[in-house]
């Protein structure tokens, strides 16, 4: 399924939780989802007892719409997810966050992660001293992610380092300011990640 490119904030009212998909609006008294917190549509305003099917797929969508994934990228990591040892849950929340634009996101490169994408799909990032433009990129732990010489003299990227200086970076990552060059320290543990999904439901969907 193609990605999704329509309004986003209705993505928000959809799951009934802030998915922080349009930047510093969402910090905002603007933010859609608190005028009207509930779904969008005709039927948006009814009130029906979920069914554990919905518990399941919503919580797919929560994390999928989250990260900004298409149905099939998000199932591939699924299947990523079960093959690893451990948790399979918490590995597919590992493995998005792992995403290149994600962690570009996280470094505070960008006020959304639709955002930090398009940066990286400009070529704008370098990961261990090599462009990546590739926003599904997957890190590991010892990873350096850069952003390159010259695209530090470009307006857009002079003013999103601006717009970083005060952003609180996640303890799995580290960022020299200076040079520009965040690391990822390690993978992120299931209370180190902020996406605001139980994944259990996401296995059980999976599972069916
Ligand atoms: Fe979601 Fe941000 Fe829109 Fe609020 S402003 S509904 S958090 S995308």
């Amino acid at each position: 399924m193609a990605r999704y490119t329509g309004a986003v904030c209705k993505l928000c009212r959809r799951e009934g939780q802030k998915l922080h998909l349009k930047g510093e609006r969402c910090y905002t008294g603007k933010c859609a989802l608190e005028r009207r917190s509930y779904a969008p549509g005709q039927h948006g305003q009814g009130r029906k007892k979920p069914t554990e099917y919905s518990m399941q797929l919503r919580a797919k969508q929560t994390a999928r719409r989250y990260y900004g994934l298409s149905e099939g990228q998000f199932h591939k990591y699924f299947l990523m997810a079960e093959r690893k040892t451990g948790v399979t849950g918490e590995w597919l929340l590992r493995i998005c966050e792992s995403r290149l634009d994600n962690v570009v996101y996280l470094l505070g490169w960008g006020s959304s992660r639709a955002e930090s994408r398009q940066l990286v799909t400009h070529g704008h990032f370098l990961v261990n001293g090599k462009k990546v433009d590739i926003p599904s990129y997957l890190l590991s732990a010892g990873d350096a992610v850069s952003i390159k010489e010259k695209s530090r003299e470009s307006d857009k990227i002079k003013q999103v380092v601006e717009a970083s200086a005060a952003h609180p970076i996640p303890a799995w990552l580290d960022l020299n300011r200076d040079a520009l060059e965040g690391k990822v320290l390690d993978l992120p543990a299931r209370e180190q990640i902020a996406a605001p999904v139980e994944e259990h439901l996401i296995v059980e969907f999976y599972s069916k």
